[in-house]
């Protein structure tokens, strides 16, 4: 039976990348897929045979951690908004939301089953409450202002201002193994590990010539598409891989300056933003700020890792690979030249690195992908609307 999908998340790559898979397959399957989203993301959902329904880029406005909240609870009241509107045309059977966002609230409001995704690993409410961008927030009289503002114009309850960083539900799907996240035991069958996928990421923003990569050694770095003022540490990689023997690739990231940077040898290049996904295929080592995608995406392309955490959920996804042998990580405040090229050096040579990765990505494989995910959407769907049904 062909269903009526609402997918709603914050617009993120972190966030809307690991849903790529699912959305594709929920559309491959003949069911509308209704994405709620920003023009960055359109064109690789599109692509995907997904309906795209565009908000106003509230990232844009991201500067610092401190924001971070506010700007999460903006995005679900416009989120909201949208999702009234659509509500008057469609009838939904189900709402498949990311844990960061509006959620909960989309469900509620609409009074239909809802599922949540995670696309890092698993946090306990107590991790959360401690976690910076909600700390920064306590007490701030935007965001109070802001929430009141949701509650009277859709009629929903918001729990707490935590929940906009942390929607559960009664299914979660996670994308990656239960092997990979930390302390999983705890997290009953609610909970479904399906390991991450990686559909073709179409997107016209381009330029970059994949090909001038093959057959040469490649150092791929990247801090994430979220971190700013990393010029400095960009312009620490060049003076340490200035003779580096093959191709340097800096993803410098679409906020920062790149007049900030030093003028760099001709094996580099440097650029905002690449196509990660085959630069990696490319790549021999990767110097990451471990944001869970960035990692995920390594793993399954099996490029060893030199980790450089900063915030949110970095310091665990480092310190999760330090455990698994499957990543070297280098504090921030470490780093220099030496350091950054003894760490690839490490990464590179040892080959005990590469044994954790495999171990992971096996993991990942043996994790069921989005055909598990679908089964347990549907069985869920079904359970709710019988229960919803019966009352
Ligand atoms: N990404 C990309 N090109 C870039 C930089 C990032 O395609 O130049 C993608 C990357 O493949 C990943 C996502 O953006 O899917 C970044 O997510 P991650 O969780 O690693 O870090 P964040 O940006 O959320 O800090």
């Amino acid at each position: 039976m062909m269903a009526n999908i609402l997918m709603i998340n914050v617009p993120a790559e972190g966030h809307v990348n690991p849903t790529l898979g699912i959305a594709k397959a929920f559309a491959e399957r003949g069911d509308n897929v209704h994405y709620v989203t920003t023009e960055k993301f359109k064109e690789r959902l599109e692509a995907l045979g997904v309906h795209v329904h565009l908000q106003p880029d509230f990232m844009k406005q991201l500067k610092g951690v401190d924001s971070v909240l506010k700007i999460m609870i903006q995005i679900a009241k416009d989120t909201l908004s949208i999702v009234k509107e659509l509500a008057e045309q469609i009838e939904f059977d189900f709402v498949y939301y990311d844990t960061f966002g509006a959620g909960k609230l989309a469900r509620d409001y609409l009074g239909i089953p809802g599922i949540s995704s995670s696309s890092s690993f698993l946090f306990s409410e107590e991790f959360m409450k401690k976690h910076g961008p909600i700390k920064a927030a306590q007490g701030n009289p935007e965001v109070e202002r802001l929430i009141r503002e949701i509650e009277d114009q859709f009629g929903v309850v918001v729990d707490s201002p935590a929940q906009f960083m942390r929607n559960d539900g009664e299914l979660n799907i996670v994308y990656t193994s239960r092997y990979f996240q930390p302390d999983s035991g705890q997290y009953g069958d609610e909970y479904v590990f399906i390991g991450p996928s990686f559909p073709e990421r179409k997107d016209s923003r381009r330029g970059f010539q994949v090909e001038t990569l093959r057959g040469e050694r490649v150092l791929y770095i990247s801090m994430g598409t979220v971190l700013d003022n990393k010029e400095a540490f960009f312009n620490t990689c060049i003076d340490a891989f200035s003779d580096f023997q093959g191709k340097v690739v800096i993803a410098a990231g679409e906020r920062a300056d790149q007049s900030r940077l030093k003028e760099a040898p001709g094996h580099f290049i440097i650029s905002s933003y690449v196509p990660q996904l085959e630069v990696l295929q490319q790549a021999d080592v990767f110097i990451t700020h471990g944001g869970m995608n960035s990692v995920n995406e390594a793993i399954h392309y099996e490029v060893p890792l030199v980790v450089i955490p900063h915030d949110k959920d970095q310091p665990v996804v480092a310190a999760r690979l330090a455990e698994l042998g499957a990543g070297y990580t280098l504090s921030e405040d470490d780093v220099n030249a030496d350091t950054l090229k003894e760490a690839v050096n490490e990464a590179v040579e040892n080959a005990a690195y590469l044994q954790g990765i495999r171990k992971i990505k096996d993991s990942f494989q043996h994790s069921g992908g989005v055909r598990r995910a679908l089964e347990a959407v549907d069985r869920f769907v079904e359970e709710k609307k019988q229960s919803l049904g019966n009352r």
